[in-house]
């Protein structure tokens, strides 16, 4: 099974394809994950990407394009892979079409993870990760027993460098424009599944299921 996960950022999407990918036994694929890594790499790729990531724009779409074309030929996703964070414009879903097309596959859900704009810039700024595990916390909605500590494996929690209110502003900017039309691009091939992206993060995941059947 081939999975979209669509939304803006802070729908959750990371958070929900983390325990689908547990579900389904298919990895998840984030292009925002795999930029995060080259920078901390220190790759050529990575420090260019940061340019735009900082700015709370996107990275060029060859960039993208080319980093999930590698990833979805790998033996791991030969069962099927989710997407989270990609494609993130028209031009790279019809670019993704055309990849798929000639190796044969297709995209068979696009689940999109409906948040109103309102809530957004809240649910970003206070969004704390751990460094040495990845868990997620919330200031506010699920913060962790100790102040910057992670409940799970005692690991440093810190903020993402775009989870600022001013790069997320402009991240939100960014959807708006050049990310939302894809509701249309995928609504209109019939494989756009909506699902109410608030409420507790296990009612969510059961929508998804759901609708992925
Ligand atoms: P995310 O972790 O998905 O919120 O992505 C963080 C940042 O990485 C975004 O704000 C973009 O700058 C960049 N990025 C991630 N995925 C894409 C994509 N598909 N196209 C362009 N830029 C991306």
């Amino acid at each position: 099974m081939n999975i979209i996960l669509l939304g803006p950022p802070g729908a959750g999407k990371g958070t929900q394809a983390k325990r689908l990918v547990e579900k389904y036994h298919i990895p998840q694929v984030s292009t925002g994950d795999m930029l995060r890594a080259a920078l901390k790499e220190g790759t050529p790729l990575g420090l260019e990407a940061k340019k735009f990531m900082d700015a709370g724009g996107l990275v060029p779409d060859s960039v993208v394009i080319g980093l999930v074309k590698e990833r979805i030929q790998r033996p791991d996703a030969a069962v099927g892979y989710m997407l989270d964070g990609f494609p993130r414009t028209v031009a790279q879903a019809r670019e993704l079409d055309n990849i798929l097309n000639g190796m044969g596959q297709k995209i068979d859900h696009v689940v999109s993870v409906e948040v109103p704009a309102s809530e957004l810039l809240g649910r970003l700024t206070g969004r704390r990760t751990c460094r040495s595990c990845g868990a997620g916390f919330h200031v506010m909605f699920d913060p962790p027993r100790k102040d910057g500590v992670c409940d799970k494996c005692g690991g440093e929690l810190y903020q993402r460098s775009d989870d600022n209110e001013a790069t997320v502003s402009s991240r939100l900017e960014t959807y708006e424009a050049q990310t939302k039309p894809l509701i249309d691009y995928y609504g209109n091939q019939s494989k756009l599944r909506r699902i109410d992206g608030v409420g507790k993060m296990d009612d969510i995941l059961q929508r998804i299921i759901k609708v992925l059947g």
